[in-house]
């Protein structure tokens, strides 16, 4: 005999409940056969919901009325597609079961409450729905069938809506009258009846608690759960789409799993299957032939980590005070007190000084439980023994379970930094003693992402970076490029990294799924949202995304300032613009504190030299505790490009121009020529060094003459250029002189910063650094008399997007860890 279970989800329509008819047909076959049977999806729910809120007349005949043309759909779809199917007679037996609720709602409604137990009575109906139309179509498909009155033997506790069944009285009352296993015997799901004959419901979802049952006074093969997934997952698939699925999971898993709320199982299902060792199989109605999960005895081969769950609405209770210490019987009376009022208690934790129990329970059961410890504690209270209760409310509770993770080591560690990561706080954290699970309470608002991060960190081992380009112009555009052509190699090592938006000015083009690099185009970045902090938030919150980062390609100090806010909401800032690094010195600190209070990551790599290694070489230095003594510099990719030109007797105009062209200036070459870009670069160094310098500190010989006109457009200054080319002709031909060539420097020396042309020889080691090249001498503590020496391309759209590419992947700060 095989006990098989359709759930709602199974029987959702006219072609669900005809394909669950397949299943028991051709099972039928092979071995006698028990059905259980939810309510057709969604029916519960409705009649739950009307118990509960007792609407008007009118309100309670439309919401009737539309159950009534739901299940007329069915079985309408049955008698056209099934011949033989009698729809009239299912019909009007669901009429007389519709009118019978309408009668228990109109008395519910006069009470101004519905009792416990007519709401039993209302909700089971929905069972008895789908048993109806089961035992048409497998008449109608030439098998004999019948229904098996769960008050046959189905002997629950007293309480009509969360029964417990009383196992040994349903085998006795079964075997005395077992049903003939010539028909398919159909059991309307979730009901029972208690000792005085009333009827019970099992508790939602508790159909998978009636197969159990079944299956154990049947004694059964297997008991089979069919359902609208393939089988347990390593997490709710719905939820996380990279779960994977379970071959086989020990008893004690699935119990694990389904009380720490995995649904796909009713928590008190496992518990006879285990009692009488029959194995539970969990198949996926829609794909009959797939493997599904097999629950038994043996965990089979897999891996220590099984699975991860959450569970919410949960409440936790915090009793303490000072006589709580040492005080036998503390814990015994916080309990008793709780389960005098039924309610259940779901984790518990208690601090080692003893002056303080905490436990977990359901929202529901807060106001109830807080009313009973205060009577409990009274006078301890009126004594101060005991402070007011505390309760927090909407709490999730995030589980990893797996036999195997007994002895094994480090995995409440992973756990931990996981939810570190997603940037959870942990409320509670409890373990059982077989640990088989390790629990921790969080916010509930924070539970998907916790659950994200911990399978990344367990499962997949998969880790996102969610980007956000701000600005794309040549560095932006240029790594938009890079980003779109990395991508499936990144995937094949673990990195799923997307961009879910790109914005400039005029607004930010975000998808829920990431934007495809290869199709988009500039044009579409504007259209669609304002470009604010909040719709960025708010996006990062609705899609769960764990690790979001901006990019920042712009060189607007708006932006700038905002990055203390985005790294308080959780982005990681990496950024090309200088405008936050040379602002105010205050607000360089404040940007280093929002980061470390948040543990987001503030990259910048790209400020100084483009993408060479600069800044993280000399924190690095530093770090290891080297000191700055001096430091002079080619910081200026444009300008090292005319310079170098100079020496090939281009004028300073025509090299000017070329560097334009070439994209290697700024939009506006005055930016460059003035020497303040050079100026920025120069105080991001310093201030790295320690130096708590402002921009005004910086002494500045711009590379034109100070009388020099740089008023009016773009073109007018180039042309004005052809001014002083003169001028650097003859500046020119005396360095050549005594063998030197020009060089725009910028120099940090006896605590003083510089930036000028200066006249360097053959030997200094700036002498070949032309061509747009950077060449970086930093003099240390530890790199002396001979300086350390950084020299490449510092300008230029590859470089720099290169330089921002490996900066977004510092953002991973969770390297590669081998699967527990
Ligand atoms: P039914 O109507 O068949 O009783 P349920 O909705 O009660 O179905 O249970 C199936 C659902 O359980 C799945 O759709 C899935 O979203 C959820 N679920 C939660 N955790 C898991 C898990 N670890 N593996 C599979 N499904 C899970
Ligand atoms: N129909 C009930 C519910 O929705 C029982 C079940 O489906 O398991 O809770
Ligand atoms: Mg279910």
């Amino acid at each position: 005999m095989r006990v098989l279970k359709f759930g709602g989800s199974s029987l959702a329509d006219g072609g669900k409940f005809l394909n669950a008819a397949k299943i028991i047909h051709g099972k039928s076959k092979a071995s006698a056969i028990a059905v259980v049977v939810s309510a057709p999806k969604g029916v519960t729910n409705t009649l739950e919901t009307l118990t509960e809120t007792l609407p008007v007349k009118s309100i309670r005949k439309k919401t009737l009325d539309e159950m009534k043309k739901g299940l007329k759909a069915i079985t309408g779809f049955l008698e056209e597609n099934l011949s033989g199917f009698n729809a009239a007679e299912v019909n009007a037996a669901h009429g007389k079961r519709l009118d019978e609720i309408a009668t228990l709602l109109t008395g519910a409604v006069m009470l101004g409450v519905c009792p416990a137990n007519i709401k039993a009575e209302i909700l089971a109906c929905g069972e008895r729905f789908s048993a109806r139309i089961l035992k048409a179509l497998l008449v109608a498909l030439g098998r004999d069938a019948a229904i098996l009155e769960p008050s046959s033997f189905l002997v629950t506790s007293a309480e009509f809506l969360n029964a417990v069944p009383n196992l040994a009285q349903c085998r006795e009352k079964f075997a005395a009258n077992p049903p003939g296993s010539e028909k398919i015997s159909i059991l309307p799901g979730f009901t029972g009846v208690n000792e005085k004959g009333q009827l019970t419901t099992l508790g939602r979802d508790g159909s998978d608690v009636s197969a159990a049952v079944l299956a154990v006074c049947a004694n059964a093969d297997c008991c089979e759960i069919w359902t609208d997934v393939e089988g347990i997952y390593s997490a709710d698939p719905r939820i996380i789409s990279g779960a994977a699925l379970l071959d086989d999971l020990s008893y004690q898993e699935a119990m694990e799993l389904s009380n720490f709320g995995a649904r796909v199982l009713h928590p008190r299902t496992i518990g006879p299957l285990a009692q009488f060792k029959i194995p539970c199989l969990l198949k996926n109605s829609m794909n009959p032939t797939g493997k599904g999960t097999r629950i038994s005895g043996s965990a089979g081969t897999e891996k220590t980590v099984k699975a991860i769950t959450h569970l919410d609405n949960l409440t936790v209770v915090n009793v303490v005070g000072p006589g709580m210490k040492g005080m036998v019987g503390m814990a015994s009376r916080v309990f008793a007190a709780i389960s005098r009022e039924d309610i259940s208690v779901i984790l518990i934790s208690r601090s080692s000084s003893e002056s303080c129990i905490s436990f977990c329970i359901h929202n529901r059961d807060a106001q109830k439980a807080k009313n009973c410890l205060e009577e409990e504690f009274e006078l301890e209270r009126k004594n101060e023994l005991v402070y007011p209760i505390s309760f927090k409310k909407n709490l999730s509770i995030i589980s990893l379970v797996g036999d195997g993770m007994r002895h094994k080591k480090g995995i409440a560690a992973r756990f931990f930094s996981s939810l570190a990561q997603a940037r959870v706080n942990v409320v509670a954290i409890a373990q059982d003693s077989f640990e088989r699970s390790i629990s921790a309470v969080i916010a509930q608002h924070r539970s998907i992402d916790a659950l994200k991060v911990c399978h990344q960190r367990f499962f997949s081992h998969k880790h996102s970076i969610d980007a956000f380009v701000i600005g794309f112009g040549t560095v932006g555009g240029e790594l938009l490029r890079q980003i779109g052509q990395q991508q499936g190699s990144l995937n094949d090592q673990g990195i799923d990294l997307r961009v879910y938006g790109i914005a400039n000015s005029k607004g930010i083009h975000l998808k829920p799924e990431g934007i495809d690099l290869s199709k988009w185009s500039k044009g579409e970045a504007s259209k669609i949202n304002k470009f604010t902090i909040d719709t960025l938030k708010e996006f990062v919150q609705n899609r769960h995304l764990v690790n979001p980062v901006i990019i920042d390609c712009t060189s607007s100090e708006e932006i700038a300032r905002a990055y203390p806010k985005f790294l308080a909401n959780g982005f990681h800032v990496v950024t090309t613009n200088k405008k936050a690094n040379t602002a105010s010195w205050d607000s360089y600190l404040a940007i280093r504190k929002a980061a470390r209070q948040t543990q987001r990551r503030f990259l910048y790599e790209t400020n100084v030299g483009a993408g060479l290694p600069v800044i993280d070489t000399l924190q690095g230095l530093l770090r290891a505790g080297d000191r700055l003594t001096q430091f002079e510099g080619i910081l200026s990719g444009s300008l090292s490009y005319i310079f170098g030109k100079l020496d090939d007797g281009i004028s300073l105009s025509k090299a000017a121009a070329i560097a334009l062209d070439k994209g290697f200036t700024e939009p506006d070459p005055r930016d460059d020529l003035s020497g303040l870009d050079v100026a920025r670069k120069l105080l991001i160094l310093a201030r790295e060094a320690g130096m708590p310098l402002e921009l005004e500190d910086i002494t500045i010989a711009q590379v034109l003459p100070d009388k020099f006109d740089n008023s009016g457009s773009v073109e007018r200054f180039m042309k004005n250029l052809e001014n002083v080319n003169g001028h650097f002709q003859r500046q020119f031909e005396m360095a050549k002189k005594e063998g030197k060539v020009l060089r725009y420097i910028g120099r940090i020396q006896d605590g003083k910063c510089s930036v000028s042309i200066e006249a360097v020889a053959r030997d200094h080691p700036f002498y070949g650094v032309k061509d747009g090249e950077n060449a970086l001498a930093i003099h240390s503590a530890f790199y002396q008399p001979i300086p350390f020496v950084i020299r490449g391309y510092g300008a230029g759209a590859q470089v720099t997007a290169a330089g921002v590419f490996s900066d977004l992947l510092r953002t991973l700060a969770w390297v590669q860890e081998e699967p527990i």
